[in-house]
């Protein structure tokens, strides 16, 4: 008898079971049935991880990740809405409190840096300009024959753009790119210009309209820097070329078809390593 083939929900098909909306978007159900930027870097980055993260058998950093999560929440929901601000306060306000020592009671650090982030922003009369559009909107489409989903955080579909805001530490840091063996900014390192190509291109297949992506990102230095960036077409068609090259292979991963590519580096890989090869000093520090 013939296996039958294993299921892949994610690749192009007209039956549609699962509806998509700002509820189930960030649920397992949503990343069964859709590919995102975010996971799709995470598969870029070790296959080995992202298939055990995926399928709940690893929590990435849950400390640290926690924090920056919440913060940068914190300042998506401000320039959301007034009640989305208000609803993230009241569901958060453990985590936001100080409960010890002499700052018992106040806003803890981090959250005061984010207000002064969103007083930078608020107070900026191109910000508040450019900042008018749908926000939070889902956007779906097909990539390289796969489903994909991506929520912008304002898209002005008459003045063809869309923003999305980040918040980082400095922004002229320097980061070391071992794919591209050379010093890249924030943007590049978290490849945001992948995030925003298929942003893009999911506008032009759901409403026809070809827009530029604007990122607009703050600083969490005091006071807080800020711009707004754009990103060349040619760093966006490569991301597109890097999709295009690698998705049958995470499909194929993700359904069991193909074994998982450890990085061999990430938190994920130590925990599960075991000396295998002797190396030579001159393969510790990356080409
Ligand atoms: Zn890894």
């Amino acid at each position: 008898m013939m296996q039958a083939a294993p299921k892949k929900d994610r690749v192009n098909s007209s039956h549609q079971t699962f509806i998509l909306s700002s509820d189930n978007y960030y649920g397992q159900e949503a990343n069964k049935n859709f590919m995102s930027p975010t996971w799709c870097k995470k598969f870029m980055e070790c296959e080995a991880e992202a298939l055990a993260e995926l399928r709940g058998d690893w929590i990435p950093d849950p400390d640290e990740d926690k924090t920056n999560l919440l913060v940068g929440n914190y300042l998506h929901s401000y320039f959301e809405s007034a009640k989305a601000h208000e609803e993230f306060i009241s569901n958060h306000s453990k985590e936001m409190i100080s409960t010890r020592g002499k700052t018992k009671g106040q806003l803890k650090s981090d959250y005061k840096v984010a207000d002064a982030m969103i007083d930078s922003l608020k107070n900026d009369k191109t910000f508040t300009q450019l900042y008018q559009g749908e926000k939070e909107s889902i956007v779906t489409g097909v990539i390289s024959g796969v489903k994909w989903m991506g929520k912008l955080d304002c898209l002005n579909l008459d003045r063809g753009y869309f923003i999305d805001l980040k918040t980082t530490q400095e922004l002229s840091k320097r980061f070391w790119d071992s794919r591209r063996h050379r010093w890249v900014p924030f943007v590049l390192k978290y490849d945001y210009q992948l995030q925003m190509a298929v942003y893009r291109e999911l506008v032009k297949q759901q409403y026809g309209i070809e827009c530029e992506p604007y990122i607009v990102a703050v600083t969490k230095q005091s006071p807080p820097d800020k711009a707004v960036i754009t990103i060349p077409h040619e760093y966006m068609e490569d991301a597109l070329q890097r999709i295009d090259e690698q998705l049958p292979h995470f499909e194929d991963v993700i359904a069991g078809v193909q074994a998982p590519v450890p990085c061999g580096s990430c938190a994920y890989c130590r925990e599960h390593k075991q000396l295998e090869n002797i190396i030579s000093v001159d393969d510790l520090l990356d080409s």
